[in-house]
């Protein structure tokens, strides 16, 4: 059972007060008691005095054993009955009995049906000593009495005791009556009590409840505070207190929050995957990223275990190992199978309190992936490049030191064979030349320092020029060069020696990768903001997994063709850089066994 405060309080009390109820009950009992035995033994005093002053004539009974005869001395009582008689007007009880217990006389009873006294201990006390006390209950009246006994010595025969009592009725009589008042002031007090313990708990609880409904407001997140009554108690004490722990809980979430958003936010616009893992390998936090790498939609990832969402092997591997070893593991994991990607993975245990053992230990891990692909891919660009550039260097250089020294082992003087071999040495030199002009250009364009002298330039021109150069070599090889492009089309922003280079590389290219008798077409047209230009072929083709790669430094479709037509592998690297630096983009549409298209847009001079 739930009792408030009012009625523990109440119950307490009442408690209380009927304790100190009991309390003065028995002590005033108490004291009452001693002062009427005290009263009634200084009566029976005065008594025993009178009658020790006038004692009764007993001869006559002691000697005959016979009740006596009334008769009067001269001040009082002369026989023993008439004494007994006279001395019970003082309203005491008065028995006369002998040595041997047998009672002569008595004021209340008749002395010869009462039982023998010898064993009442007053009576034996007066015999010993000559005087007896007692308070006791009266066998003969059936009620409680106090008794003084008195030793008397007639003149003729044995001693025998007076004895005198008074009843007790009256103290109890008159405990009764202090027992009602009290009772009935203990009501009147425990009413008045009552009613003001009852105004004050319920002022009290009332206070309470309120301290009570402001803590379950602050746990809903309410902070405002409780206006503090002027009382300076115990209680708004305690408001204060509250008043002070709520506002110091409101900042303290405040900022808590802020920083928790600080965070989200931080780890939302970062490009390295972030999630932190439980011991029991969950994943408890990722960002986007993430999520993103694994190719799950986020809220998929939070609560999952490592396993469910990932099955890189490498990946749960390093999980499992910073978990186990609690120190940060650094590894690379290569994820996916059509388009792998490396990833650099930093796993960090987070250590924290154990609430069981009270020492540190790891309570997870966090988990960073980041995306060295690109960086992966470059490093392998330059390794790449720097055999290229070897390999593509040694094939001339070879040939130029082979020829060399068969001219000078005497093949200078092979008239027939000399001028063969020159030529051969300075085509391979002017390969390298070329090679050594293309390497330049490309580092120049890539280390940005390509300079270029931007003016509007006229489309049409450019094409036509361009178209003209080339005109010779698509003769030899028997193709027929057509030219589309519209009238009026707006200049564009550029190099115009640059954009003549490009166009010219990509119409090369057309006349070269097409068999005789092909057909090479340049078309230009106004598109958004630019001008988009597209020589298209239909030779022989590229294929769709090399489509994106002839744009990389040496790639070739065909090592072999390349050479043997004098290609370098670097004509479309730099001519997509140049197109770049321009501010437009180049790409490529290719079917094998039908053709290219090969277009470029730049931006137009306005
Ligand atoms: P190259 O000097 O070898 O021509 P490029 O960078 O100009 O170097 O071209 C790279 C590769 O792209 C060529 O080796 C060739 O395999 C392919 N290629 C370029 N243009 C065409 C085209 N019009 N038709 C077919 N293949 C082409």
């Amino acid at each position: 059972m739930r009792l408030n405060l009012f009625w523990q309080f109440g119950l307490v009390f009442l408690a209380l007060l009927l304790a100190v109820l009991l309390a003065v009950d028995i002590y005033a009992e108490r004291v009452l008691r001693r002062n009427y035995l005290r009263e009634g033994f200084e009566r029976l005093d005065a008594l025993g005095r009178l009658a020790q002053a006038r004692p009764p004539l007993l001869a006559s009974q002691l000697s005959s054993q016979q009740p006596p005869q009334e008769s009067l001395q001269e001040n009082g009582p002369s026989d023993l009955s008439s004494w007994v008689k006279w001395m019970a007007r003082s309203g005491a009880r008065i028995t006369v009995v002998t040595a041997d217990g047998r009672v002569l006389a008595d004021s209340a009873e008749d002395a010869r049906k009462m039982e023998n006294h010898a064993n009442r201990p007053e009576i034996q006390q007066a015999f010993a000593s000559g005087g007896g006390r007692a308070v006791r209950h009266s066998a003969t009246l059936g009620r409680d009495l106090v008794y003084l006994a008195l030793r008397h010595q007639p003149p003729s025969g044995g001693p025998v005791v007076l004895r005198l009592a008074l009843p007790l009725k009256h103290i109890d009589d008159a405990l009764a009556e202090f027992r009602r008042q009290l009772l009935a002031a203990s009501l009147v007090i425990l009413l008045a009590a009552g009613a003001i313990s009852l105004l004050v708990s319920r002022a009290f609880s009332m206070r309470i409840e309120r301290l009570k409904i402001f803590s379950q407001r602050v746990a809903k997140g309410d902070f405002r505070p409780l206006p503090v009554e002027s009382t300076g108690d115990e209680l708004s004490e305690l408001t204060r207190a509250l008043n002070e722990t709520a506002a110091h809980l409101d900042w303290t979430i405040r900022s808590l929050t802020d920083e928790r958003n600080r965070s989200s936010a931080i780890l939302r616009s970062m490009v390295e995957g972030v999630a932190v893992i439980s011991a029991e390998e969950r994943i408890l936090f990722s960002n986007q990223a993430f999520s993103q790498i694994l190719g799950l939609d986020l809220p998929q990832c939070e609560g999952r275990r490592v396993v469910e969402v990932t099955r890189e092997s490498d990946l749960l591997g390093v999980v499992k190992q910073v978990l186990a070893k609690r120190e940060t593991v650094h590894s690379e994991v290569v994820m996916g199978t059509v388009r792998p990607r490396s990833f650099a993975v930093t796993a960090g245990p987070v250590v924290g309190p154990d609430p069981g053992k009270g020492r540190p230990d790891t309570t997870g891990a966090v988990l960073v992936l980041h995306d060295i692909s690109e960086l992966r891919r470059l490093e392998r660009v330059r390794r790449d490049f720097v055999a290229n550039v070897s390999h593509e260097l040694r094939t001339p250089l070879t040939a130029i030191q082979g020829f060399a020294e068969t001219l000078l082992g005497g093949a200078i003087d092979d008239q027939e064979n000399r001028g063969r071999f020159l030529e051969i040495i300075r085509d391979h030199a002017r390969r390298l030349a070329r090679l050594t002009d293309d390497l330049l250009k490309l580092s120049e364009i890539e280390a940005d320092r390509m300079e270029l002298e931007f003016c509007p330039v006229g489309v049409a021109e450019l094409i036509d020029d361009c178209a003209e150069t080339t005109r010779l070599r698509v003769e030899e090889r028997h193709h027929i060069l057509q030219v589309d492009y519209p009238d009026g089309l707006p200049p564009v922003r550029g190099d115009r020696n640059r954009l003549a280079e490009v166009l010219l590389n990509l119409l090369d290219n057309a006349v070269q990768y097409t068999p005789p008798g092909g057909q090479v077409t340049v078309r230009a047209r106004a598109v958004e903001g630019a001008v988009q230009i597209t020589v298209s072929d239909n030779g022989i083709g590229i294929p769709q997994a090399d489509q994106e790669r002839i744009f990389e430094r040496f790639y070739r479709v065909d090592v072999a063709r390349s050479r043997e037509v004098g290609g370098t592998g670097l004509g479309l690297s730099i001519a997509k850089h140049i197109v770049e630096a321009h501010g437009g983009q180049l790409w490529v549409e290719s079917t094998v066994g039908q053709g290219s298209d090969f277009h470029f847009s730049i931006p137009t001079a306005r």
